[in-house]
């Protein structure tokens, strides 16, 4: 058997990388620590029961995007959906960014957005965050003279550094950039402002959510972006015919009514965010302040590496950052249910001392 060579541009591209292991407390992904509710599963049985199988899913999916739409009080023209935000911003990079164009991110980010964009065939130029990982407006606005990109990432709250840029960042950076704005708010409903309110039809800016996190569907794959309705019809262009099953549909149509559940387990979670952090805080640890459902520390007398296999040894798994670049010995932890969090604090405790 002979191999045939990948594309040139493609043959130095390493896949993504999350290991999954088993272990008693799974803190790495940032998924919720609990399912949606009981009558949610209920609800999916019984419609999945009524499915004509033999029939493609209703392609605009109408029904799904109306329910989206609505969380932010749009039409379902301005809303875009997708398995798992991460082919939304696929589809974005496939419509505008590609070969010949530039995207513009500021690391350390969510990786994918870069890795995304290299798959598209496009040139990605690595802007610089300041020292706390907070949007540097110089450094902004020297990458977007000198690159022009075409495309421009913001991540709020950002992955894995937890933070989030403030409206006037989001503003400033919009002003600046000569192509597209994505925001990504994968972790949006976390924080205390969404740029969903900035969208017009005369802004070239999209927000992308997933209903991976908060929404406790990590297993569905199920993202969408919320736009202008020129910029949502050139995307429904690009995307694969039938893209979205069926059954997907359904459940996000299903998963959208159980909104006040949502925003609960958002509350729980961040008041255990708060509690987690206050104990990291007590630590040889320097902690990052965080708008989301996981904390960025840095062990300050040990190396990031040997505390993550410390926790990996008590059966605690969180995100080993370590060897990224510019996030030497950082570790990630997702924030999960008190129990969760009780043996993750006891282990890094024990870990450190
Ligand atoms: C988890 C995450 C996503 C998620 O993607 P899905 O494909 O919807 O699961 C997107 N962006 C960021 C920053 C994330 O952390």
């Amino acid at each position: 058997m002979t191999r045939v060579p990948v594309r040139d541009d493609l043959s130095t591209l390493e896949g993504y990388h999350s290991p999954q292991v088993t272990v008693d407390v799974r803190l790495n992904t940032n998924e919720a620590p609990v399912g949606p509710p009981m009558a949610f599963r209920e609800a999916l049985a019984v419609e999945m029961s009524r499915i004509d199988w033999n029939r493609y899913p209703d392609r605009a999916a109408t029904t799904l995007r109306t329910a989206i739409g609505a969380l932010h009080g749009v039409g379902p023209d301005q809303i875009f959906v997708a398995n798992g935000s991460n082919e939304v911003l696929q589809t974005v990079l496939l419509t505008f960014a590609g070969p010949g164009r530039t995207v513009a991110t500021f690391e350390p980010t969510y990786q994918l957005h870069g890795h995304i964009a290299r798959i598209t065939g496009a040139t990605v130029v690595e802007g610089e965050r300041a020292a706390d990982f907070s949007i540097d407006m110089s450094e902004v606005r020297r990458v977007v003279s000198q690159s022009r990109p075409h495309v421009t990432f913001l991540c709020s709250p950002n992955n894995p550094t937890g933070g989030v840029d403030a409206p006037s960042v989001v503003r400033d950076v919009l002003a600046l950039a000569p192509g597209l704005l994505v925001v990504d708010e994968a972790y949006g409903q976390f924080a205390g402002w969404s740029a969903v309110g900035l969208i017009d039809e005369k802004t070239p800016l999209v927000v992308s959510r997933t209903f991976s996190k908060t929404w406790s569907m990590a297993a569905s794959r199920l993202g969408y972006l919320v736009g202008p309705r020129w910029l949502v019809a050139e995307l429904d262009k690009v995307v694969l015919p039938y893209h979205l099953d069926t059954v997907k549909q359904i459940a996000g149509t299903l998963a959208v009514r159980f909104l006040d559940e949502m925003n609960e387990r958002v509350r729980a979670i961040v008041a255990e965010r708060e509690r987690v952090m206050s104990a990291l805080r007590v630590l040889e640890l320097d902690v990052f302040d965080s708008g989301a459902n996981f904390v960025l520390f840095r062990p300050r007398n040990m190396g990031g590496r040997a505390v993550w296999q410390g926790l990996l040894d008590h059966s605690v798994l969180i995100r080993d950052c370590s060897s990224w670049p510019r996030l030497d010995d950082c570790l990630r932890v997702t924030i999960g249910t008190p129990a969760e969090d009780d043996r993750f604090l006891s282990a890094i405790t024990e870990v450190l001392s």
